[in-house]
């Protein structure tokens, strides 16, 4: 019986990978409002206190809160300030009609809101009767609660999400300064890929990475160029790589990385630049090509060759291309957030490699398992909301707690 050659673990080709990448150290400033998903480059420092005054959290009355000490207290109303108004300072035994967000003015101590409160109509002038006893702060909120002055409110090596920016534009922030986008070449290995809205010819089949891997890299924030379908022949592979790497930091291809006699990929990245061909513990997934392509001038892009079976090449650019190219573009936290879940179904066969299940969350706070877990079959991460991570040699029986990566923590 022949000998199967040992397989690399996918923490080492993971660690292999994550040591090879060097964050670009190219730095541009945009407006924040154009920030979202974009890399922080520096921490961010508040040059202001949020809220910067003292304001009120309802509608209702700013009083002293001394003056309403002794129980249902009439106030005579000496002012009313909108949210954007200064008030006058509050003198003793007055009220001020005030607002959601308005400035508390001088000498008022607490905010009673309105549904405590009776304005007196038959009173002469305008008064309001107060029928809470409120404490000192009551419903203020306080300078520099939020964020004081000269403190951090985001690191380097962010993700901008919209909350981010949100807080960023809170202390008025208009421009941040972000990493340049990571510049990414696409192409796609295979006589048999023809494109949706294309007839397909006996034995055709339709370019479905194409679309996966442009949706992939998208939304982890890279400028994509597409070199399309490249033909299963040396010349025009090693072309489409010089032409790639001219004006890009990593290419990414599809297919060709198994070592048969059609697979050109591996002879023309070795003939461009420099390749190891991995064979990866890993279910789906397991031939991972990881290289460089020289440029003409100088200098080089990254390679990644995935493997041509749709759920192959999703499951592998998740587990190994996202955290690479989060960490190009500078991102410290690149590892996804895993859940512990439990499984309600059986899992019997053990495989010698890691496998990444396609499952799904249940409405009794459990998991299901997609019954048809082949490498072609892409329907699994359509019906899926994640992937069980399941170490090499292990069964699962109904119960068991696994290993659960959402997609939302994969995807972006
Ligand atoms: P390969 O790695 O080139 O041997 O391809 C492995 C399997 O994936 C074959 O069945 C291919 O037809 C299929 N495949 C390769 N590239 C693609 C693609 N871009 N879209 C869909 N299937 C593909
Ligand atoms: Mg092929």
């Amino acid at each position: 019986m022949p000998v199967k050659p040992p397989l690399l673990s996918v923490a080492e080709a993971l660690k292999f990978l994550l040591k090879s990448a060097v964050p670009l150290s190219e730095i541009e400033t945009v407006p924040t409002l154009e920030a979202n998903g974009r890399v922080l480059a520096t921490a961010q420092v508040s040059r202001i206190n949020v809220p910067g005054m003292d304001n009120s959290q309802m509608d209702g009355y700013a009083v002293r809160a001394a003056d309403c000490a002794g129980g249902e207290t009439r106030l005579r109303v000496s002012q009313r300030i909108p949210a954007g108004h200064v008030g006058a300072a509050l003198e003793s035994g007055t009220a001020a009609r005030i607002f959601t967000g308005a400035m508390v003015p001088a000498g008022a101590d607490a905010i009673v809101m309105q549904e405590a409160c009776e304005v007196d109509k038959d009173g002469s002038g305008d008064h309001v009767i107060v029928r809470h006893t409120p404490q000192p702060g009551e419903w203020i909120r306080c300078t520099g609660e939020d964020i004081k002055a000269a403190s951090t409110i985001l690191s380097a090596g962010i993700r901008l999400r919209p909350q981010e920016l949100g807080l960023a534009a809170s202390v008025g922030l208009a421009e941040l300064p972000v990493l340049r986008k990571l510049r990414v070449a696409v192409f796609f290995t295979g006589d048999e890929l023809a494109m949706p809205g294309e007839a397909l010819k006996p034995g055709a089949i339709y370019n479905s990475n194409r679309f996966l891997l442009r949706g992939l890299l998208e939304n982890l924030g890279c400028d994509v160029q597409d070199f399309g379908i490249v033909p299963d022949r040396l010349q025009a592979t090693r072309e489409t790589l010089r032409a790639a790497a001219a004006g890009r930091d990593l290419i990414i291809t599809s297919g060709g990385v198994s070592v048969g006699e059609e697979d050109h990929v591996k002879p023309a990245v070795e003939a461009e630049g420099r390749l190891n061909m991995w064979q990866i513990a890993m279910k789906p997934g397991k031939p991972l090509a990881f290289g460089e392509v020289h440029r003409a001038g100088g200098g080089k892009a990254f390679f990644l060759g995935l493997p041509g079976n749709p759920v192959s090449t999703f499951v592998t650019f998740l587990i190994f291309v996202r955290p690479f190219l989060l960490r190009l573009q500078g991102v410290e936290q690149v590892a996804p957030r895993v859940l512990s879940m439990r499984a309600d179904f059986n899992w019997l066969k053990a495989d010698r490699r890691q496998e990444f299940l396609r499952a799904r969350f249940n409405d009794k706070g459990g998991l299901d398992l997609f019954p048809h877990q082949g490498s072609g079959v892409l329907t699994s991460t359509v019906w899926g909301d994640g992937l069980i991570d399941n170490p090499p040699g292990k069964t699962i029986a109904e119960g068991d707690q696994v290993r659960f990566i959402p997609f939302d923590n994969l995807l972006n």
